[in-house]
């Protein structure tokens, strides 16, 4: 008889949606041994058994992030976090964090921060160019704001991209100037001016943000995760860090690679250089390809079937591609083999793809099974939950812009469409497969937050958005873990506690289910997490 490795007891475990909860797990050689009643499990021990007392506490499945930016994430951990939520709620804050790099870095070196919101800071506005120069006169200095559309350089920053006082802004951009000096405000293209002259990161750098998110990633309990645009920064050079780290066996969670497939991205490369679908290296698996459709609800500039209500009253959004050249795409990728992920928030940008898809339908590459995505799908009719569910695409929402953008949208476009925004509820029961996400770096990918704005749907502020669209908590971890496996083909494997699939296991500070639901928000948090049968994050308390 096979012995447990490692048992959980003395508590209680949800093994899934349709599972229900148990008393005890067993674990053997990487996967779930049995799960039952104390005494059930207690049988299967052995001498070398590792017991987990779970102390009253609540193990589920380990949990998937199915749309995040894993290197992008570890690339702003190395940079300075000027977040509101990290305590910067003032210029003078960010002035401290600044000079705490410049003390540490030799002269000459970049400095990079970002995520400040000048909304938040008591003094309502970006810090200057000035401020910038009196704490690093020898470095060259760039942050941007939370929203990455805008961004502050200093004078060392602006001389490295030869900007001057009399330097135009370029086309689809700003270089911002006060009394005909330069304040260090630049805006879209006008920030590629400078950050087209810092150096790039070595394919080193690229996989320690790699391994420095995962780590993250796992102390929060997640197992899985996607990311959702591999090749967006730094094009092949992405994929080849992910492909040494895993076959190093150097990968520390699971990662569903997405290669970003816009015109201007890597897709037909790496299909070329044979990242295609149903490659596998260790923890690495291939199958999704990206391409952007249109932009966002809060930016304004998703694109719509009927005007925004804020701004321009003439404004319907933008698209990315005309409908011809995005139903090429996806036909060509589609026939490549890829699973489509396609990023599409407003209910026209959806229609574009929903048709690109269902026009891609043929006898010898049939849409059905392939398991294509609409990321975020934040906008959208009855009507195309309808052909979604019959063409067997499923949406990948992320419930915190809902939390953090929810009282925006109902600003930008009025209740109706706000409160009908993400649908969980009737993506639930029209059978579709939505796999929670946090598009962090975007929002923060705290777990337990997007798990309380998927059962309360509530935003920061606490009004509540769609309130007839809130899930059970049971069916927001099924969200966050079955769903994720579902859109990775992995339903068999993750996302559940069953005998013989992965022991990926995340052990909760307080019971989820049962705790006030305020304090899913404010005190749940991960204190262990198993992936594949080793503990591999233990809270340290
Ligand atoms: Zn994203």
């Amino acid at each position: 008889m096979e012995y447990a490795d490692l048992v959980l007891a003395g508590g209680r475990i949800f093994c899934g949606l349709n599972e229900g909860f148990v008393e005890a797990l067993a674990i053997a050689d990487g996967k779930v041994l049995a799960t039952g009643t104390t005494a059930e499990i207690e049988a299967l021990t052995g001498e070398k058994t590792r017991r987990v007392d779970l102390g009253g506490r609540v193990a589920v499945p380990g949990l998937n992030d199915a749309h995040m930016h894993l290197l992008m994430l570890g690339i702003g951990m190395n940079e300075i976090n000027l977040r509101p939520e990290s305590g910067v709620r003032s210029l003078e804050e960010i002035f401290k964090r600044i000079a705490q790099e410049v003390a540490v870095k030799p002269a000459g070196e970049w400095i990079r921060g970002g995520g400040y919101d000048h909304f938040e800071l008591s003094e309502q506005r970006h810090p200057t160019i000035e401020e910038l120069d009196t704490i690093a006169p020898d470095h060259p200095v760039y942050i941007t704001r939370t929203c990455g559309h805008v961004g502050i350089a200093n004078s060392a920053a602006m001389r490295l991209a030869n900007i001057t006082h009399d330097t135009p802004s370029p086309s689809g951009g700003l270089i911002e100037k006060r009394n005909g000096k330069l304040s260090g405000l630049l805006a879209e293209s006008g920030m590629r001016v400078v950050t087209d002259k810092i150096p790039p990161l070595s394919r080193d750098e690229l996989k320690a943000a790699i391994t420095r998110a995962a780590g993250f990633m796992l102390s929060q309990g997640f197992t899985s995760v996607m990311d959702a645009a591999v090749g967006m920064g730094y094009g092949m050079e992405e994929l080849h860090a992910y492909e040494e780290l895993a076959s190093a066996g150097e990968l520390p969670i699971r990662t569903w690679v997405c290669i970003y497939g816009n015109h201007d991205g890597i897709g037909d490369q790496a299909h070329a250089q044979g990242f295609r679908a149903k490659r596998q290296t260790g923890n690495l698996r291939y199958g999704a390809m990206k391409v952007f459709s249109d932009g966002s609800a809060g930016g304004l500039t998703a694109a719509m079937s009927e005007p925004y209500v804020a701004g321009d009253p003439n404004n319907f959004g933008i698209f990315c591609y005309s409908d011809a050249e995005m139903h090429k795409s996806l036909k060509h990728y589609h026939e490549l083999g890829y699973q489509l992920a396609i990023h599409a928030i407003g209910d026209a940008a959806i229609e574009q793809v929903l048709s690109g898809i269902e026009n891609a339908d043929s006898a010898e590459h049939p849409i059905k099974t392939r398991r294509h995505r609409i990321e975020h799908c934040g906008f959208l009719s009855d009507g195309q939950i309808e052909r979604m569910a019959k063409a067997g695409i499923d949406p990948v929402p992320q419930p915190m812009f809902i939390y953090e953008f929810g009282d925006l949208y109902v600003a930008n476009l009025g209740e109706k469409r706000a409160h009908a925004s993400y649908p969980m509820r009737k993506w639930v029961d029209a059978g579709l497969h939505p796999a929670a996400s946090s598009d962090a770096p975007v929002t923060s990918t705290n777990p337990f937050q997007n798990i309380y704005t998927l059962v309360t749907r509530k935003t920061k502020v606490g009004s509540v958005i769609g309130g007839d669209q809130c899930l059970t908590r049971e069916e927001a971890i099924h969200a966050y873990t079955h769903f994720g496996a579902y859109t990775q083909f992995a339903e068999n494997e993750t996302g559940r506690l069953v005998a013989g699939m992965a022991a990926d296991i995340a052990v909760l500070s307080k019971d989820i289910f049962t705790c006030d639901v305020e304090e899913i928000r404010s005190d749940v948090v991960c204190d262990m997490t198993v992936l594949d049968g080793k503990v591999v994050f233990e809270r340290q308390v």
